[in-house]
C-alpha cells in the first residue's frame, strides 16, 4: 500500500465518548466499591450485574461504550468475553487467576486490558485511570511511522483498542512533510527504526529541533538487538523504546504510560496557564491588574524614552457608583464595572493596556500619546460613548446607564508615582467640576 501524505486525515471512526458503562461483577462488595469510585470520579451512568444473565438483560436495553467484567460469572464461564468481543464491545477484563497459560490467552484478546483483583483499591485506581485515559485518548492521533504494512497492522489493532485516533507513515520522510504543516494534528509518534530514505533515529533527531519531548512524545520500536541503538534513540530524545517482539501488553503499558505523561504534562500546563493569567488579570473584568501595570511600566516608559516621546495616563472612575448599588443592587454594579470594561476593550488601541486599577476605578496607558490634545480627544470618546451606551440586566429585564470622570496626564520620565498621583488630582478635578468631564494636567 502506498501512503498519501498531501491528502489524509487521522482515523477516527472507531473512537467514542465513553459516558455508558456496565460492571459484571458476582461480588456485590467489590461492585459497589468500584461503581461509587466511577460515579465519584466521573459524571457517567454506570450500572452493575451479578451474572451473564442480568448482564445481557441491562445490555439489551442499553448500549454500552464499555464493559467493565469477570473472566468467572457464577453462571458462565469465559465464553461471555468471548460472545461481548464477537458483538463488539470496548471491553475490560477482571480476573482472580494470574497463571502464565490463562495471561497468555487473555493478552491476545482484542480487549482494553485486563486486571488482576488483587486487592480492591489498586483494582479501583487502575480502572479509573484507565477510564480517565480512555476518554482522553479519543482526542490524541497517533502517528505509526514503519514501512512494514504488517507491523503497521499489529500497532493499528492495539491503537484503536485503546480509543486512540491513527495516521499511518511508511518513513521519516512523510512524518517530516505532514509536521512542516504546523496546524495538522498528532500527538505521539511511534517509529521504526529502519526505514527508506530517513531512518527513525535521523526522524527523532529532527522533530527534536522543533518540538520538545514533554509536548510530543516519541515511542521508538526497533527489532535490533544492538544495545546501542536504544541508547542512540533516548539520548536523540525518544520518550521510550519498545522492543519489535514486545509483547501486546508490554507494549501497551509503556505506550499508556507516555499518554498518562503526556496528559498530565498539559493539565500542569495550562493549570500554569490559569495561574499565569490569574496573577495579571482581574477576575470580573478580565482587564489586566494593578500587578501587570508595574511589571509593564519599565518598558513602556524605556520605549517612550528611546523614541522621544510622551507616554499617556488615563484614570476612570465611576461616577456616583455607590448609588448604583445601593439603587439596582451589587449585582447590578458589577454588571456596570464589566461593560465599562468592555467598551474600554472596544475603544482602546491593540497598543493600548486597559487596567482594573481598584473597585471602579480603571487606568488606561498609552504608550505613545504626542499631544495633551489628544489624550483628551480620546478621554472625551470614552465619556462619550459610556454617557450613551446603555446597561442591560437581561435576567431582569431591566436598563440603566453609567457616567464617567477622567483625569489625565502625559509622562515622558519614569516617575510614574507621581504622574499617576497627578491623574489623580485631575480626576477630583473632574469630580469637582460636576463628574461626566475630562480634566488633563498641562505642564
Ligand atoms: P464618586 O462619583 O465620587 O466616584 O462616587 P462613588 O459613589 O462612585 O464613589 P465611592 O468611592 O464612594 O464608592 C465606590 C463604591 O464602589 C463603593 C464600593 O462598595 C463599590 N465597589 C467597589 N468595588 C466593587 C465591585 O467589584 N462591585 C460592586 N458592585 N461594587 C463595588
Ligand atoms: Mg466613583
Ligand atoms: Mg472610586
Amino acid at each position: 500500500m502506498n501512503i498519501n501524505v498531501s491528502n489524509f486525515s487521522p482515523l477516527t471512526q472507531h473512537c467514542q465518548n465513553i459516558r455508558h458503562i456496565l460492571i459484571v461483577e458476582d461480588s456485590l462488595t467489590l461492585s459497589h466499591h468500584l461503581k461509587e469510585q466511577i460515579d465519584r470520579k466521573f459524571s457517567f451512568d454506570c450500572d452493575t450485574a451479578r451474572t451473564k444473565q442480568e448482564a445481557e438483560e441491562r445490555i439489551r436495553h442499553k448500549r454500552y461504550d464499555l464493559i467493565i467484567s469477570d473472566i468467572n460469572l457464577p453462571d458462565c464461564d469465559g465464553k461471555f468475553i468471548r460472545e461481548l468481543i464477537n458483538n463488539g464491545h470496548r471491553i475490560i477484563v477482571m480476573t482472580g487467576v494470574t497463571d502464565e497459560e490463562k495471561r497468555s490467552k487473555i493478552i491476545t484478546l482484542p480487549i482494553v486490558d485486563y486486571v488482576v483483583k488483587n486487592d480492591a483499591k489498586t483494582l479501583v485506581n487502575y480502572l479509573t485511570r484507565t477510564i480517565q485515559r480512555l476518554n482522553e485518548n479519543q482526542h490524541t492521533v497517533i502517528g505509526i511511522c514503519d514501512d512494514s504494512a504488517t507491523s503497521r497492522q499489529i500497532m493499528i489493532h492495539m491503537i484503536e483498542s485503546q480509543n486512540l485516533q491513527y495516521i499511518e507513515f511508511e518513513d521519516g520522510q512523510q512524518v517530516i512533510d505532514y509536521l512542516s504543516d504546523r496546524s495538522v494534528k498528532m500527538d505521539i509518534l511511534l517509529t521504526d527504526y529502519l526505514m527508506p530514505n530517513i531512518d527513525g533515529l535521523e526522524l527523532v533527531r529532527r522533530i527534536r529541533h522543533t518540538f520538545l519531548s514533554e509536548e510530543f512524545p516519541i515511542l521508538s520500536i526497533s527489532a535490533s538487538e544492538r544495545p546501542h541503538i536504544l541508547a542512540q534513540f533516548l539520548k536523540a530524545g525518544a520518550n521510550d523504546y519498545i522492543p519489535k517482539n514486545a509483547e501486546n501488553e508490554e507494549f501497551l503499558t509503556r505506550l499508556n504510560m507516555t499518554l498518562d505523561h503526556l496528559y498530565t504534562n498539559r493539565r500542569n500546563q495550562s493549570l500554569m496557564e490559569e495561574l499565569g493569567k490569574a496573577a495579571t488579570h482581574d477576575f470580573l473584568t478580565q482587564l489586566y491588574n494593578r500587578t501587570y501595570f508595574f511589571s509593564q511600566i519599565p518598558h513602556i516608559t524605556a520605549n517612550a524614552s528611546r523614541q522621544k516621546k510622551p507616554y499617556g495616563i488615563l484614570m476612570l472612575d465611576i461616577d456616583h457608583f455607590k448609588k448604583i448599588n445601593d439603587t439596582y443592587g451589587h449585582y447590578a454594579g458589577d454588571k456596570a464595572i464589566q461593560h465599562l470594561a468592555m467598551v474600554l476593550m472596544d475603544i482602546s488601541r491593540t497598543s493600548d493596556y486597559c487596567f482594573r486599577w481598584g473597585g471602579e476605578e480603571f487606568l488606561i496607558l498609552i504608550p505613545i500619546c504626542e499631544t495633551s490634545q489628544e489624550l483628551l480627544h480620546f478621554g472625551e470618546r470614552i465619556r462619550n460613548t459610556v454617557e450613551k451606551s446603555k446597561i442591560r440586566i437581561a435576567e431582569e429585564n431591566f436598563i440603566f446607564q453609567i457616567t464617567i470622570s477622567i483625569g489625565g496626564i502625559l509622562g515622558s520620565d519614569n516617575d510614574v508615582q507621581s504622574l499617576i498621583s497627578k491623574a489623580d488630582e485631575m480626576l477630583y478635578t473632574a469630580k469637582k467640576s460636576g463628574r461626566n468631564c475630562v480634566k488633563i494636567y498641562e505642564m
